[in-house]
């Protein structure tokens, strides 16, 4: 017995709940539309949220990168995997969040799984974690009690809870503390309070890790959680961020003090035991952030259209929570009625998948509006999903 039936019947399972994921590949770049299996539809489906994955200069720089450094990293940072080209990143990223450094991971999901086992390797450590916060932040909670023989301790918080929070932290007798937490929600859209979460920080001597993977390119005019609550980025801070998202590129990043990423090149496994980023991701990256940072009518744009997105909705009486950011739930009772308003959607040529547990508790379509959707395709969106959740 190999267990490879029980594989089966676990599928069968999942299946029967509705719980079954399957992958979908696209024959187009990524963009307000997409092909999908030879239909091309409206793309609400992306976090690419300022069109830049399919962007002329971000493609050209990623194409000249291949010219000038080839296309492998052959070895990782601390070998020869990495080029001037991640150098210069490194360095534009730490301007650009307003730090004394930053360093390369090869993904986001990479930079939490290895940065938050690395920081709580000190003695006598203990990680305050929001609940809902993303699974690479929980996986590298989880790697962070699996790594040390020191005592780590991990306290989860509710969501966004301010007093919850204090609670745990006036509770904590441990020397070093770390409080980690998203700016903006993956799979909710919110905000949290994070210049309360910031000072409870500073009265308890805590560390402040946030996981600005949605907020760069969309709030704090693209520069992230930060900036979009006045608060300075002193070295107590230690922002993380994706490549992935807004950049339209591919790969992770920690900005911080010199000291954190000095620690991080020299503790984080995530780092040092896999091979470096293509240069012609990062390429692509730089060229990103040049573009936003020319361009900020594109984050003006964007917001624009996540405030029309919210008083459309409301015209057509879809029902969502307060929308503050690109993403935007709409909920449904459970994941048979989530896949079937995602099927109605595609039938009537939108892309936005249903999301279901255990990604999230409630299962849900998830909308993300970008700068590239037009005024009628936000109305087409809206008045499709009103039909559709009042069947
Ligand atoms: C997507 C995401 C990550 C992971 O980033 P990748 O670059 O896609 O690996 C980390 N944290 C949050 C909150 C995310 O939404």
């Amino acid at each position: 017995m190999n267990g490879l039936k029980d594989y089966g019947s676990f599928l069968e399972h999942l299946k029967s709940g509705d719980l079954l994921r399957t992958i979908r590949d696209r024959e187009s770049p990524q963009g307000r539309t997409v092909s999908l299996n030879g239909q091309d539809l409206l793309n609400f489906s992306s976090n690419d949220y300022l069109g830049l994955a399919a962007n002329d200069a971000v493609v050209k720089a990623a194409a000249a990168s291949l010219t000038k450094y080839g296309f492998g990293g052959g070895a990782s940072r601390l070998l020869s995997g990495g080029t001037s080209a991640h150098a210069m990143l490194e360095a534009k990223l730490a301007a650009f969040k307003g730090t004394e450094k930053s360093i390369l991971f090869n993904s986001g999901y990479a930079a939490n799984s290895g940065a938050i086992p690395a920081l709580t390797s000190l003695d006598d450590t203990a990680i305050f974690s929001d609940e809902l916060n993303h699974a690479s932040i929980i996986d590298g909670c989880k790697l962070a009690k699996a790594s040390t023989s020191t005592s780590t301790s991990t306290h989860v918080y509710e969501h966004g809870d301010i007093d919850h929070l204090r609670k745990l932290l006036s509770h904590s007798s441990t020397a070093h503390k770390i409080v980690v937490t998203e700016s903006v929600f993956s799979m909710d859209g919110r905000l949290v309070n994070l210049r309360g979460i910031y000072e409870l920080c500073r009265e308890y001597g805590a560390l402040l890790y946030v996981d600005d993977a949605h907020a760069l390119g969309t709030i704090g005019g693209g520069h992230g959680g930060l900036r979009h609550f006045g608060i300075e980025p002193d070295e107590d801070v230690i922002q993380m961020g994706t490549l992935s998202k807004a950049l339209g590129s591919v790969g992770g990043f920690i900005a911080a003090s010199k000291t954190i990423v000095d620690f991080l090149v020299n503790t984080s496994r995530s780092l040092i035991f896999s091979t470096a980023l293509p240069s012609s991701a990062v390429c692509a990256a730089l060229a990103a952030i040049e573009y936003l940072e020319n361009h900020g009518e594109l984050v003006t744009r964007l917001n624009e259209n996540v405030t029309m997105a919210g008083n459309l909705f409301k015209r057509y009486g879809v029902t969502i929570n307060n929308i503050c950011t690109p993403i935007v739930p709409v909920l449904f009772e459970d994941s048979g009625a989530a896949l079937a308003a995602s099927k109605s959607l595609l039938d009537n040529g939108i892309y936005a998948p249903a999301i279901r547990p255990p990604t999230v508790k409630q299962p849900r379509v998830r909308i993300t509006i970008t700068a590239l959707h037009t005024a009628e395709d936000i109305e087409y969106l809206a008045k499709t999903l009103s039909e559709i959740t009042r069947r």
